[in-house]
């Protein structure tokens, strides 16, 4: 059968130590046009999806090795953009709770069938947006690189460490580097809601934002312009695009 287009180069790492769902899996997405590699561990797991780009993960929460809570937040935290969908027993809902609360985007209860896996698997897909698209060259202004492929902020050449928050507000605002960026698009695009209420948690994450910028700043001797973040009063933020030839001593603040 030839493959629909949608997920032609859509890979799943299946992680099941069973031996019959596992093998069902993985015939199963292959029959249906996904590149698949089964691991039986958490260990193999975490070890292959450092070797290749997987868009989507299945994850058994009873693993021989790891709790697959564990497996479940490790892949949320270094690889934010993969679909996990955790596979658990029936009547596991504690588990089911705890791989949601890991990140886990959705879950199934085993058993299920194929074609309830590969119709939950195309909801997903269509939500979101094609590989090539998550794309982006990094983004410079100044000393600061904002790199949302790669999701890594550097000044200087350093790496910065931010919380997720941090990075995701600090990336909207850079996309828009030199323009206005409202609160309602800061909470749409980073907390991922309509916000008609008090916004209190973007002036929390900015003001840290700022902060662990100026630390940065004042820690790498290097760092002649750090591009500063204004308030705009009733509307929101803007990330200053560096003049050209701008001077040292510039900051975040505003
Ligand atoms: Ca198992």
């Amino acid at each position: 059968m030839s493959p629909p287009a949608l997920h032609e180069a859509t890979r799943v790492l299946v992680v099941e130590d069973d031996d019959t769902i596992g093998r069902h899996l993985d015939a199963g997405l292959r029959g249906h046009g996904y590149g698949t590699t089964w691991c039986r561990t958490g260990r193999s797991a975490l070890a292959e999806i450092r070797t290749r780009v997987y868009s989507i993960v299945l994850l058994d929460l009873g693993l021989p090795d790891t709790d697959g809570v564990d497996i479940a937040r490790t892949l949320r935290a270094d690889f934010p953009d993969t679909l996990i969908v955790i596979l658990t027993a029936r009547g596991d809902e504690i588990d089911v709770i705890a791989g949601l609360d890991a990140g886990a985007d959705d879950y199934l209860v085993k058993p299920f069938t194929l074609s309830v896996l590969l119709a939950r698997l195309r909801a997903h897909l269509r939500r979101r947006p094609p590989a090539s698209g998550r794309s982006e060259p990094p983004i410079r202004l100044g000393d600061l690189t904002v790199d949302t492929t790669a999701r890594r902020c550097l000044l200087a050449g350093r790496d910065i460490t931010l919380r997720p928050k941090e990075f995701e507000l600090l990336a909207v605002l850079a996309r828009h580097a030199g323009a206005a960026v409202s609160r309602e698009t800061l909470m749409a695009q980073v907390w991922d809601e309509n916000w008609f209420g008090p916004t209190k948690t973007l002036d929390v994450t900015l003001a840290s934002l700022r902060r662990r910028l100026h630390q940065a700043a004042a820690d790498t001797p290097g760092t002649t312009h750090l591009p500063a973040i204004t308030t705009l009063r009733g509307h929101g933020y803007r990330l200053e695009r560096p003049e050209p030839g701008s001077g040292a001593g510039q900051g975040a603040g505003g």
